[in-house]
């Protein structure tokens, strides 16, 4: 028998079974047909919260801000951690500024801010930005 992970799609939100060994495959969604691993972060909304924590891989949440140069310059390091983990982690953005009630929710101080859950909740946290190899140690820290 083959692992079968669940994991929720980035674009409608559907709860996906896939097998382990067909993530790097590009899967597609059952419901939308549209990419569920790709590779790249996707955007994480106050909607979408609830359904993206779901699901067998670990998601690491970058929180930021269009107004600040630190996020913005730590951009282009969480998208090669998104290349670099696809099929392990799955990795969002979240808008503090268009989602301030959910950044709220989840305590946000500062930004950016890394939030690693698994299983549903958080397990992790990381104020500020991280060169690539130190965001890698500190989420291999954590078992990503
Ligand atoms: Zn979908």
């Amino acid at each position: 028998m083959t692992d079968a992970l669940l994991i929720p799609c980035p674009h409608c939100n559907g709860l996906n079974r896939l097998p382990a060994e067909r993530l790097g495959d590009a899967p597609r969604c059952g419901r939308c047909k549209q990419a569920v691993l790709s590779g790249a972060p996707f955007e994480l909304t106050q909607a979408s919260y609830a359904s993206q924590l779901k699901g067998d891989l670990p998601l690491l949440v970058d929180v930021w801000a269009a107004w600040c140069g630190p996020c913005r310059a730590f951009a282009p390091t969480f998208e090669q951690a998104a290349a670099q983990l696809l099929g392990r982690a799955r990795l969002a953005k979240l808008d503090s500024e268009a989602h301030p009630q959910l950044a709220g929710q989840l305590g946000i101080r500062s930004i950016p801010s890394l939030l690693l859950f698994k299983d549903g909740r958080e397990v992790a946290r990381q104020s500020g930005a991280m060169p690539l190899p130190q965001l890698l140690a500190w989420l291999a820290q954590h078992g990503v």
